[in-house]
């Protein structure tokens, strides 16, 4: 029996992709190539571009494939298009994986891990945040994540699906061999776009406001590696291979740094000035995000590997350095 990746080509699912396949498991990869890269999917997974919007394509894999379980990682994950453009969002995030669902209930594959965020807490009352604190999310693609969580819980009562939600903090690093790694075109994340002013893509980083109520005055958010979210969702998926009951988790280290920490590191482990400018705040950036992430380990097991600052940086750098163009130097 295989497991089925959705967005397996993305920066998170190419690497459960590796996990899964380091671990022997056998593994089917769907995905559109919209903001994917076939380059970054296993050579021993096999591999379908399709689209989880496309009923048709979703069925004829699971009739091609014998599928125990999917891993669901297809959405648009950008906070500032979601905002622009919230239907977007809804109509990929949303009516994708109800179209994904159908597919499954007809095929009757019942179990799914899928890709939920820390932005359907928004800004949090308390940290560290635990899954019971109200979700009450600051941007579109928080909302649509939280949604889909909701269709699962109804499928769930109204034909026995059954689920996990991996609520992920901020996923960073790379595969340790540096094969693969985290490539968005445009780029928009913190750590990418501090080491492409390492390695000499861009001039300078903007931090994006020093006047919120934190330490030094710039957001704090919790970084977690991206091969430690790859684990999270193996267990996840053997909890519910074994029977276990639809949950929600959190996975973060349950350490915050804030911006200015974050550049700082990453002066010290690339050896590269990077310069950094001030600029104003990001609309709907809560001020501070960090996980509880006990319940992950208590029920799953899980304990994050890579969880140093540094070594999450040093992974990282060792994509960026030798893949300055992402996957178009392929
Ligand atoms: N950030 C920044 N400059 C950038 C990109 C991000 O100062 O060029 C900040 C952003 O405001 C947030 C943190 O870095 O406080 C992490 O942002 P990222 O987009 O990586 O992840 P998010 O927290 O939005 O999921």
């Amino acid at each position: 029996m295989a497991i089925l990746v959705l967005g397996g080509a993305g920066y998170i699912g190419s690497h459960t992709v590796y996990e899964l396949v380091e671990a022997g498991r056998d593994v089917v990869v769907a995905d559109n190539l919209v903001t994917g890269f076939r380059a970054a999917v296993h050579p021993k997974a096999r591999f379908y571009q399709a689209d989880i919007r496309d009923r048709a394509a979703m069925d004829a894999i699971f009739e091609r494939e014998s599928i125990e379980g999917v891993v669901h990682f297809a959405a648009f994950s950008q906070v500032g298009e979601s905002m622009s453009n919230p239907l977007k969002y809804y109509e990929n995030n949303l009516s994708g994986t109800c179209q994904l669902l159908q597919s499954m209930a007809a095929h009757g594959v019942d179990k799914i891990v899928f890709s939920s965020t820390a932005a359907t807490y928004g800004e949090p009352e308390q940290v560290p945040i635990v899954e019971s604190a109200p979700t009450c999310p600051t941007n579109c693609y928080g909302e649509t994540k939280l949604a889909m969580e909701h269709m699962m819980r109804w499928v769930s009562q109204a034909n026995g699906l059954r689920y996990v939600a991996l609520r992920y903090f901020n996923a960073c690093g790379a595969h340790p061999s540096g094969v693969i790694g985290e490539a968005h075109n445009p780029e928009s994340h913190l750590i990418p776009i501090i080491l492409q002013v390492a390695n000499g893509t861009r001039k300078q980083i903007s931090i994006f406001g020093d006047d919120y109520p934190t330490r030094d005055g710039t957001c704090v958010r919790d970084y977690i590696h991206v091969t430690d979210l790859a684990q999270a969702h193996i267990l996840a998926l053997d909890y519910l291979l074994a029977g276990g009951e639809n949950n929600v988790f959190n996975l973060g280290n349950g350490v915050g740094f804030t911006v200015k920490e974050v550049i700082d590191a990453a002066r010290r482990v690339t050896g590269h000035p990077i310069p950094a400018v001030v600029s104003p705040r990001r609309a709907g950036d809560p001020a501070q995000l960090i996980a509880s992430s006990q319940k992950a380990m208590d029920v799953l097991g899980w304990k994050p590997e890579y969880a140093a600052l540094d070594t999450i940086l040093s992974t990282a750098w060792k994509w960026h350095s030798t893949h300055p163009d992402g996957y178009g130097a392929e």
